[in-house]
């Protein structure tokens, strides 16, 4: 109930204005987004990597309507990914892009070109680009662009959400070697005609895809916060014999820093997904709506400010 009150927030152009307005949301914000500008992303990316964490920053903002916004999306990643060479954080630290963001939604072959020079840019800084899974009318065309963008830089990741029912076939096909593979639960409110609707049924089909990924010959990036899918595939990559180099768990900025600690000290390979700028109301929005303890956290915030 929650979760469909908020999934339906995220789409509202107009609750957005409001929540922006308010003062508060600085300060609940904090909590998942690494910061506004550069800067700060900068400075969260070196103190994780301090703590033995690696990241893929997130420039917030998705389903732009305008060329230019996409435009300036594109020249910020070319300019962080610089950056990000510069202070010597490469090639710990990746980007998650998403093609909305880079204009999918206006002129699907422009976001293409915008996500070539994101890669391009991210080859030159010794690093990598991860593309970002959205709602399901855009998989097969991001799945396309994924299968383009990899014959020029083949290290591009794929992110699969396990509630989408097409996902078991999916990981099948990118189970190749090489090939970084994101497997995560899905965040968008999806219609049961393509995405499972109960929490027992997208966590087996997580385990499902898990096996074929972790059976396979890529690189699967284990996604989630769920003790016992963690444990799960703590489990299966014991089983399949790889080592720590050939997988890798990956959580969202604030959400579990203990258990994130945990793995990196256990030797895994741990990626923080970090998201920075302007645009964090609808991110927000979505990890509100997985986990009803972030709306206490929420009116806590409000309430701690009046
Ligand atoms: C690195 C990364 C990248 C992602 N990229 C995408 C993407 O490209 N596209 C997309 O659709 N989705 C993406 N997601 C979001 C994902 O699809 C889920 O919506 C999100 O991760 C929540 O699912 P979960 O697996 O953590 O399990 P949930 O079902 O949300 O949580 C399961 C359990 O985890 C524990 N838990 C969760 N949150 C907390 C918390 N705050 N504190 C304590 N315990 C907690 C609890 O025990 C909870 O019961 C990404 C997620 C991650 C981690």
């Amino acid at each position: 109930m929650l979760r469909s009150l908020f999934l339906a927030a995220a789409g509202s152009a107009r609750l957005e204005r409001l929540v922006e307005s308010v003062p508060v949301s600085r300060g609940v914000v904090q909590r998942f987004v690494a910061g506004r500008g550069a800067d700060e992303v900068l400075r969260v990316s070196r103190e994780l990597a301090d703590d033995g964490l690696t990241v893929s920053l997130d420039h917030l903002g998705e389903d732009t309507r305008t060329i230019e916004q996409a435009v300036a999306t594109r020249d910020e990643y070319v300019t962080i990914l610089g950056r990000l060479k510069e202070a010597g954080l490469t090639p710990a630290a990746e980007v998650s892009v998403k093609l909305s963001a880079l204009g999918q939604r206006i002129d699907e072959k422009l976001a293409y070109e915008h996500a070539r020079a994101v890669c391009a840019a991210a080859a030159a800084a010794g690093t990598t680009v991860t593309l970002d899974a959205e709602d399901h009318h855009s998989t097969d065309a991001t799945l396309e662009a994924l299968m383009d963008l990899r014959k020029d830089f083949p290290s591009t990741g794929a992110v699969l959400q396990a509630y989408l029912r097409r996902t078991e076939g999916d990981c099948r096909e990118l189970a190749t070697s090489g090939s970084r593979v994101r497997l995560c639960k899905g965040a968008y409110a999806e219609p049961e005609s393509v995405a499972f609707q109960s929490a027992l049924d997208v966590d087996k089909s997580f385990v499902r895809c898990l096996n074929i990924l972790m059976a396979g010959e890529g690189y699967p990036m284990v996604a989630t916060h769920d003790p016992r899918l963690i444990a799960i595939g703590e489990d299966r990559a014991r089983w399949f014999d790889r080592s720590t180099s050939e997988y890798e768990f990956q959580m969202l900025y604030g959400v579990r820093p203990e258990e994130q600690a945990r793995l990196a000290a256990g030797g895994h390979t741990v990626r923080i997904y970090l998201p920075y700028g302007e645009q964090w109301y609808g991110y927000l929005m979505r990890r509100l709506a997985e986990r009803p303890a972030n709306v206490g956290f929420v009116a806590r915030a409000v309430s701690s400010r009046r």
